[in-house]
């Protein structure tokens, strides 16, 4: 190993000691995560210079309400990949500690903005999923809920459109599509939670989505302490207590260490 790869692994090991050290302090602890805690389970983020998934399509075109009715086939070609890769996905060390940080009783709340279920899946109990999820699916027209195994089954198999079994429309998965505005239950809670945190978490998010992105801005304005996990910068850097500028898996996915 080269003397700046020792001097960079012990300098990380310092400040994830550091982010150990405020967590163990924290009274009322929040995540807010996004998709680069699940770029090491295989699901490609948005905006990650090389491999982020709008680096080939526009997000209006595809990833809208306004899509999903007027090109149906676009909205499908883009969120059946995301759907087959969600369904297999494994949480990682990341999903994985931030469960195990819950059940100590030191994280209280995980807000995400994923639509891929892994937080439930790490064992996650208090998940608020601002965006929805994407395992499940509803009827626009009748209203009528399809669960998982139905939806997947179609979405997976085949290259038609997943249709309501009732009335026989184009049915919809349950994400927030741009131009779609939050589910309101969930984004009280989730402010509710930032209002009661004293330090929050987050991981894996370029903070560019709004309104997601004023929720860690409301924990701070109530004099929360901040510790940042992501890879890119964000334009909440310069108020981090602790920065972890490294994969989620070097970062928060060690911090289970300091508390087993
Ligand atoms: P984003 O793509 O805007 O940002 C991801 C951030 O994570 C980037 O800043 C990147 O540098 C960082 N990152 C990527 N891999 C990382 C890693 N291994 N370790 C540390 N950092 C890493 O994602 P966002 O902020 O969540 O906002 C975009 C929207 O993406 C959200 O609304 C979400 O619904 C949607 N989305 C979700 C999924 C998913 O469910 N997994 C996947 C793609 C997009
Ligand atoms: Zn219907």
């Amino acid at each position: 190993m080269d003397i700046e790869k020792v001097f960079t692994s012990s300098s990380n090991k310092n400040l994830i000691k550091q982010a150990a050290n405020l967590l163990s302090k924290a009274n009322y602890a929040v995540a807010f995560t996004g998709a680069g805690i699940s770029t090491p389970s295989g699901i490609p983020d948005f905006r990650s210079p090389q491999s982020g998934l709008w680096n080939h399509s526009d997000p209006f075109k595809v990833a809208s309400i306004w899509a999903f009715r007027q090109s149906p086939k676009d909205f499908f070609d883009w969120i059946r990949p995301l759907a087959i890769n969600a369904e297999s996905a494994k949480p990682n060390s990341a999903h994985l500690c931030l469960a195990q940080l819950e059940n100590l009783g030191i994280i209280k709340a995980v807000i995400t903005q994923n639509i891929d279920g892994l937080h439930h899946k790490a064992g996650s109990r208090n998940v608020l999923e601002l965006h929805g999820s994407a395992q499940t699916a509803t009827c626009p027209s009748c209203g009528k809920k399809h669960n998982r195994d139905y939806f997947h089954r179609i979405i997976t198999q085949s290259e038609e459109f997943p249709r309501c079994s009732d009335c026989k429309s184009i049915i919809k998965p349950d994400v927030v599509l741009f131009g779609e505005s939050l589910p309101q239950d969930i984004w009280n809670k989730a402010y509710q939670e930032c209002l009661l945190a004293d330090l929050i978490l987050i991981v894996g998010s370029s903070l560019e989505v709004s309104p997601a992105n004023s929720l860690p801005e409301i924990a701070l304005m109530n004099g929360a302490r901040l510790l940042i996990n992501n890879l890119g910068q964000t334009n909440l850097d310069e108020n981090a207590n602790v920065l972890l500028r490294m994969d989620v898996e070097q970062g928060v996915g060690k911090l289970g260490e300091y508390f087993a």
